[in-house]
């Protein structure tokens, strides 16, 4: 089982910021920014790439709920998904990293 389930079932601890029936964000672990925050459906999907479109739908409205919470939807605030190795991808299910608190630098 993935860790991302495991934090789901309850066997690893996180810090929860928001939780509906198909969606969990909890604060990264080791985080890159000021706010770094985790975003992750319920059901295991390995990556975006074989995402459901109407899951990703959902899911847009769920992180924008978490935007609000963590009060960067203001000043701004980045989005980032690693997909496979070649993106960096660490957790093998799906996660949406939410970024910010501060100003980010510049990748692209
Ligand atoms: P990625 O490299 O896109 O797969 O990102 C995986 C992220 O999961 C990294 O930013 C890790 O810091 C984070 N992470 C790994 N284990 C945990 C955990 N138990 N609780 C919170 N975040 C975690």
């Amino acid at each position: 089982m993935c860790i991302f389930c495991k934090i789901l079932k309850g066997e690893i601890p996180n810090k929860t910021i928001l939780e509906d029936e198909n969606f969990l964000a909890f604060e990264d672990i080791n985080p890159q920014a000021k706010i770094h925050i985790l975003i992750i459906p319920k059901i295991h999907i390995d990556s975006f790439d074989v995402m459901a479109p109407k899951i990703m739908g959902e899911m847009t409205s769920f992180i924008q709920k978490v935007a609000s919470i963590v009060d960067v939807k203001n000043d701004g605030y980045r989005l980032i998904t690693n997909i496979g190795n070649n993106g960096g991808q660490e957790v093998k299910h799906i996660h949406f990293h939410l970024l910010g608190g501060e100003k980010l630098g510049t990748i692209l």
